[in-house]
Formats: C-alpha cells, structure tokens, sequence
C-alpha cells in the first residue's frame, strides 16, 4: 500500500466510482473536504477513509468542487475522529 493508491482510490471515487480500500480491499470508501475559504471554486483538502477497517489519508491541495465547498460530502466529523491516518 503506498500513498498512490489511496490518490488513485480517491480520484476514482471522486468520479462516482466504488474503489476498494487501498488497505483492506474492501469497497467502503468515503471523503470529506474541507475548503480553505468560501469562494468558490476553491482550494482545499480532503481525507479519504474506509469505513470497514478506520483507515484513511490526507489529500493535501485540491481543486473543490461547489458540492465539496459546501461541504456536503459523505463523512462526518465523528467518523474523522475515528480514523487513523495512515498518510
Ligand atoms: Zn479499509
């Protein structure tokens, strides 16, 4: 498992696909974004995480989408302090 796979995994899931935990080949994956200011379109970060094993990783530096600026996306802030970053 290398950092690529989990970019890959959320790239993949990004675009509405269902890729497999980088960690325990499971398809649980979710994200949450969180933008740097409210204009959009905006930079931010996000985390990817599994749900079936609470592992994920940081994505640093990205272009937000409107729906990730407003932070409507699946995770929430209870799961995060579940999830041990592995990146
Ligand atoms: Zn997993």
């Amino acid at each position: 498992m290398k950092y690529n796979d989990w970019v890959d995994a959320f790239l993949s899931l990004r675009d509405g696909g269902a890729p497999v935990c980088p960690n325990c080949d499971r398809q649980a994956l979710a994200y949450r974004a969180f933008s740097f200011s409210s204009v959009t379109p905006s930079i931010g970060w996000a985390v990817v995480f599994c749900r079936a094993c609470n592992t994920g990783a940081r994505m640093s530096r990205i272009q937000l989408t409107q729906q990730e600026t407003d932070a409507e996306n699946a995770g929430t802030d209870a799961e995060l302090c579940t999830i041990r970053l592995l990146y």
